[in-house]
């Protein structure tokens, strides 16, 4: 089977990886020639809504999907009248709008941060008078890994937030006083099969992931991270694999947003599930069965974000799994992950901090600057 795949990201990358042992063979669109994914399979370079390319990727595979979730929604509902696209369009489309995924999630009883949509800066006075300080400003479209955010601390904060951001789709999102970050990634296959993996506890700093350990084991909590799940695939007759983020509060579990792909605090599932987020994605949109999600142990999992550990010294470290992206350097770019596995929490600890001890500090990250 061949699998076409919007975006040619790392994402693409690790499910072109996935797809070989299956057979499967992927082939990628991306804007950009140097797209990561172009290393490992054919890339079509061309823009996401170039009809004539959209033609040449649907002509070559037997069934499409994405790797991030900015695609243009014309471009997938064009390629879906044409061969099954999963997920569905219409996942793409909630999740490409802070404010439709946040009333999504209103709609399906899913605890969510307080929020107010702000189109005009009287919006804005109105949304901190209604929400209060500190407060988060986000554009509605095209943010991720922490861009186009605004933290509003105090009054004075509102006027530099608006000459930033203003003059586009904002939300306003009462800031949550959180104990931690969790996500839980679900899949769900073309027969409506579903499987959840284990919850993931989520480090983030200025915005961006930076260590993933799972399982994180709250049965009361992955209760309701699978409740949450279970609407949203249903409502969304999701194909595919979904990822939730959440924030861990004291009156449960809050949801922060959905991506409708493999996801990186699922990374650890390469070596530390018995079926890979990226297998099983494939495996939902090819129609097979789906593996099983179950942990084989715990796992930790590091970005290497903006500059790169030192290989020789990484791979010293026992049962380091790595990935490299082959992205060139940027300041806040994923470049790449390390996972490692173990059996022995005590163990997997001491070899955590040997690895850690080599994870360059990314001089986008605010808390390296500090
Ligand atoms: P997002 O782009 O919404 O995924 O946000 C990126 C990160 O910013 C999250 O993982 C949190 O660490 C933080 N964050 C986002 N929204 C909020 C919020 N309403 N309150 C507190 N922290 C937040």
């Amino acid at each position: 089977m061949k699998i076409g795949i919007l975006g040619g990201g790392q994402l693409a990358q690790m499910l072109a990886l996935a797809g070989f042992p299956l057979g499967q063979r992927c082939v990628a669109l991306d804007p950009k020639a140097d797209a990561p994914a172009g290393q490992l399979v054919p890339l079509i370079v061309a823009d996401y809504d170039d009809r004539a390319a959209l033609d040449q990727l649907a002509a070559q595979v037997d069934v499409v999907t994405f790797d991030f979730e900015n695609v243009p929604v014309e471009s997938a509902r064009y390629l879906s009248t044409r061969l099954p696209c999963f997920p569905p369009h219409l996942a793409l489309e909630k999740s490409q709008d802070r404010l439709a995924e946040k009333s999504l999630f209103t709609d399906l009883d899913i605890p969510t941060a307080p929020y107010f949509p702000v189109d005009t800066r009287e919006d804005l006075t109105e949304g901190v008078a209604a929400l209060g300080l500190p407060a988060l400003l986000k554009t509605r479209r095209f943010g991720y890994d922490g861009k186009g955010q605004f933290l509003l601390r105090e009054a004075a904060d509102l006027d530099r937030a608006w000459t930033e951001l203003g003059g586009q789709a904002l939300l306003l999102e009462g800031f949550v006083q959180f104990e931690r970050e969790l996500s839980i990634i679900a899949v769900r296959g073309r027969d409506g099969q579903t499987a959840f993996y284990p919850l993931s506890e989520n480090q983030h700093s200025g915005g961006i992931l930076r260590v993933s350990r799972a399982p994180y084991r709250a049965p009361e909590l992955e209760t309701q991270a699978q409740s949450y799940m279970d609407r949203l695939l249903n409502v969304l007759d999701y194909v595919g694999v979904l990822a939730l983020e959440c924030f861990v509060c004291k009156d449960g579990l809050l949801a922060n947003e959905f991506a409708p792909r493999v996801h990186n605090s699922g990374h650890w599932t390469i070596e530390g599930a018995r079926t890979s987020q990226f297998e099983n994605h494939l495996r939902a949109i090819a129609g097979l069965p789906l593996g099983d999600p179950s942990a084989r142990g715990d796992s930790v999992m590091f970005n290497c974000i903006g500059k790169e550990p030192p290989l020789a010294q990484v791979a010293a470290v026992p049962g380091a799994h790595i990935h490299r992206y082959g992205k060139a350097a940027r300041p806040g770019r994923k470049l790449g992950h390390i996972t490692l596995t173990g059996q022995d929490p005590a163990e997997l600890r001491e070899r955590e901090a040997q690895l850690a001890a080599l994870i360059p500090t990314d001089s986008a990250d605010p808390s390296a600057i500090s």
